[in-house]
Parts: C-alpha cells; sequence; structure tokens
C-alpha cells in the first residue's frame, strides 16, 4: 500500500505565546488531515517561534510573495531548513492582510518553482500566510489544496493551478474562477466550509500526483 505525504513547516511571527501557537498548528495540521483522509496525509517536520512579529494589516493581500518583508523570512525558513522541498506556513499577528486581492483575506498560498528540468521534471515548494482569522477553520486544508494542484498544464505550455473540479461561477458576474469549486461543501468553495469540508476523487488523483508529494510504499 502507498502513503501520499506532504512535509510542512510552520513559521509563527505572530508574537503569541509557544504553548498555544503549538497547538494552533496541530489543530491546523488535524483539521487538514481530516479534510483530506484518505488521500494526502501532512506531516508537520518542523515548528518556529520567531521574536520577530509582522503584522497582517501592512501585507498587501496580491503579492504577498513579492513582499520584501515575506520574502525575506520566507528564505530564512527555507535556509534554516535546507531548502527541502515542502510547504512552509506562516504565521501572521492580526485578524486580516491588508486590501488587495479582495477585502478580508486570512489566507493565502503560492508555490515557487525550483529546479525546472522540464514540463514532467520540476520541484516546487508552498508557502502559506495565515491570519489569526484562519483559526478554528479550514483555511489551511483549503490552502493546502490550492499548492497540491499546482501542475505544469501541456496544452496551455504553462504551470496551472485550476481545481479538477471546478471552476466556481460567479452569477452575479458571469465570472468564472478556475481555482475554485461551485459546491459550497466542497474544500475549495471560495470560501471553505467549516465542517466537514468535501474532497473529490478527481481533487485526490489529481492532489496525489503533485511533484510536493511523497510517495511511500510499505
Ligand atoms: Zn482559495
Amino acid at each position: 500500500m502507498a502513503t501520499y505525504t506532504v512535509d510542512v513547516y510552520a513559521i509563527f511571527v505572530n508574537g503569541a505565546d509557544p504553548k498555544s501557537n503549538f497547538s494552533r498548528v496541530k489543530q491546523d495540521i488535524y483539521k487538514a488531515n481530516h479534510a483530506w483522509e484518505g488521500c494526502i496525509k501532512f506531516l508537520l517536520k518542523g515548528v518556529y517561534f520567531s521574536k520577530g512579529i509582522v503584522n497582517a494589516g501592512t501585507i498587501p493581500a496580491d503579492k504577498v510573495f513579492k513582499n520584501s518583508s515575506i520574502h525575506s523570512l520566507i528564505q530564512s525558513a527555507r535556509n534554516a531548513n535546507e531548502h527541502k522541498i515542502g510547504i512552509y506556513v506562516f504565521y501572521l499577528k492580526g485578524d486580516f492582510l491588508a486590501e488587495g486581492r479582495g477585502k478580508n483575506v486570512i489566507g493565502v498560498s503560492g508555490t515557487e518553482i525550483v529546479n525546472f528540468k522540464s514540463s514532467t521534471q520540476y520541484e516546487f515548494f508552498g508557502q502559506i500566510l495565515l491570519t489569526d482569522m484562519a483559526a478554528n477553520r479550514n483555511t489551511l486544508a483549503h490552502e493546502f489544496g490550492h499548492i497540491l494542484f499546482k501542475r505544469f498544464d501541456k496544452i496551455q505550455n504553462r504551470f496551472i493551478n485550476d481545481d479538477p473540479s471546478g471552476p466556481y461561477i460567479y452569477h452575479q458576474m458571469g465570472r468564472i474562477d478556475p481555482a475554485h469549486n461551485n459546491n459550497r461543501k466542497n474544500l475549495m468553495f471560495p470560501i471553505s466550509p467549516s465542517v466537514n469540508p468535501m474532497v473529490t476523487l478527481q481533487q485526490c488523483q489529481l492532489a496525489k500526483m503533485s511533484k510536493i508529494v511523497n510517495i511511500r510504499f510499505f
């Protein structure tokens, strides 16, 4: 039997005490493993408590990963982990990111491609920012989904992270959002459900093929 695992590193820059931060990340990982149960298992490989504090309200929600303070945080977290492939989760202080990509943003994710050799041979790592408002929700599980769906699409000749069970349709504006799901019970609905989020077979199968996933056979 094979298990599909993803390594996760948590970095706290929220100024909260280590004990409450540790229970927070444990709960987030627990909820993510519950949401992705039978598909992907997330393994917490490192937890770091920084003395520095980053206020979410100072980081505009668009282009977060180009923000210089976020960029240097990511660099130091990756250096501390010998640039291991995995998902780096940063816990910021405050309720919401500054306005940019919409209002009241409590979580964002991104990826960075490393060692690109060809459309089938490449590596990437994931990065996620969460605010205090993302606690007790499925935000981390949802952001994990965006990262797991990242792949090179040969037809479009570019990287995409479309939900294979998507898209989400904004009925009022007639706009479609390929990264999200139209079923409000699905984990990848734009605002992830707070209880028992659903992951479809297609979503699971695509996630298992992600380059960020480690496959172990027993
Ligand atoms: Zn989303």
